[in-house]
């Protein structure tokens, strides 16, 4: 794996998940993983989703045959819904080819292959920081990595000019890996002025953009709101593509259950796309697993589980949100030195503290705090009961 200098990838962040399960402490307190946890530190399982399985259970013509290659196809027009909307044009005049992929990982991996295969320019720009694992699933299919600004250390938030000077003298068809809401690692968004200035600036260098959409509700747990920077690029009849991820929207991690959205210039061009994409999965894995597929669009299909669902998403966002207020309330209440407002700022899941490599290390050997060292937080690994163990943490590692 490449190491780049201040990009966190994926062996630091396992490195800190080890390091978690080897520690004996009664009192560790793991925020370096990425999944939602309930207030009393458990893993969630959503009601919804238990309600489809046991639908599914009793389902008796239900099989467990294998899928086609592209997936079960009720859940791939349902999750183009989803993220496209109701009345979506591109949808209605059939220039977008969605597949079933194996989660967001999966989606990401096979759109980079596709455009590996069959677009000219082998370049992807990534924001600096990103998700660890999006570097890999580019060069692993051949592509070269590149970087644009996107977190300024100093207010804690946008780049904005940086990422629009970066964007702007990036190679003409370069891909841009966008993250559609709810920025892994930073917790920053771009408003909605400036995806329309980013839009622009794209669509005139004719670059392409590739979305990752793996947090669609996960701001304020709106689903129509956190699509709306890819419905922006959409409603222009531009080109574009979107991973969409189950894992964090309903709790469904384990099983790898997502899906590539290709939306192309015409019906056509999307038939083309599906068949090559066809080439691309046989060979890796044939075709994608049935169960979590399944689940997904007993939900989805039907009104009455679909409103549970988004009721269920609600309450996790809101539960993060006061995570966010409390740890900044104490903070304040300390009075440890610094500017704690990005901490309520930032959205979704994670809060990028500041904190640096020192300062964690302080939180780990101290307190046995476990987070990457880039200082990323994940608020859903919090509770009111921890919040002040942190926040004592915190405190101590600043006035130390
Ligand atoms: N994209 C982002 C931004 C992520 O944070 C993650 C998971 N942490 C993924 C993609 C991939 O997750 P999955 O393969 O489980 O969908």
């Amino acid at each position: 794996i490449v190491k780049l200098e201040g990009v966190i990838n994926d062996v630091d962040r396992i490195k800190v998940m080890v390091a978690y399960r080897d520690d004996p402490s009664p009192s560790k307190l793991n925020l370096g993983i990425g999944v939602y946890r309930t207030e009393e530190g458990k893993p969630h399982l959503l009601n919804v989703v238990s309600k489809a399985e046991k639908l599914l259970l009793n389902d008796k013509s239900a099989s467990k045959e294998y899928l086609p290659i592209t997936g079960l196809s009720e859940f791939n027009q349902l999750s183009a819904r989803l993220v496209l909307g109701h009345d979506s044009f591109a949808i209605k005049e059939k220039r977008v080819c969605t597949v079933q992929c194996l989660s967001g990982s999966g989606s990401l991996r096979i759109g980079a292959e596709l455009l590996a295969r069959f677009h000219h320019q082998h370049v992807v720009y990534l924001s600096q920081p990103t998700y660890g694992n999006h570097m890999n699933f580019f060069i692993a299919a051949g592509i070269t990595v590149k970087y644009y600004r996107y977190y300024d250390e100093t207010t804690k938030g946008l780049d904005f000019q940086g990422l629009l000077e970066d964007l702007g003298s990036a190679e003409s068809g370069a891909i841009v890996l966008l993250q559609a809401s709810s920025h892994n690692p930073t917790g920053v968004d771009p408003t909605v002025e400036q995806w329309e200035q980013i839009r622009q600036l794209i669509r005139q260098r004719g670059l392409v953009p590739f979305f990752d959409c793996a947090y669609q509700g996960f701001v304020t747990g709106n689903l129509e709101e956190d699509a709306q920077s890819i419905r922006m690029f959409v409603a222009d009849g531009g080109e574009c593509l979107i991973a969409q991820s189950y894992s964090k929207i309903m709790g469904l991690y384990g099983e790898r259950v997502g899906a590539l959205n290709v939306v192309c210039k015409a019906e056509d061009v999307a038939c083309r796309v599906e068949s090559q994409l066809k080439l691309i999965i046989r060979p890796m894995y044939s075709n994608p697993p049935i169960h979590g597929a399944a689940i997904v669009a007993t939900i989805l299909r039907d009104r009455e589980m679909y409103d549970e669902w988004t009721a269920e998403l609600k309450a996790m966002i809101v539960r993060i949100v006061n995570l966010r207020h409390q740890l900044y309330d104490a903070l304040c209440e300390r009075g440890t030195p610094g500017d704690w407002k990005h901490i309520v700022n930032q959205v979704g899941m994670f809060t990028f503290s500041g904190l640096n490599e020192d300062q964690v290390s302080f939180l780990t050997k101290h307190y046995h705090i476990y987070m990457s060292s880039d200082g990323r937080i994940n608020m859903a690994g919090l509770s009111s009961k921890t919040v002040p163990y942190l926040a004592n943490a915190i405190h101590e590692a600043l006035a130390s």
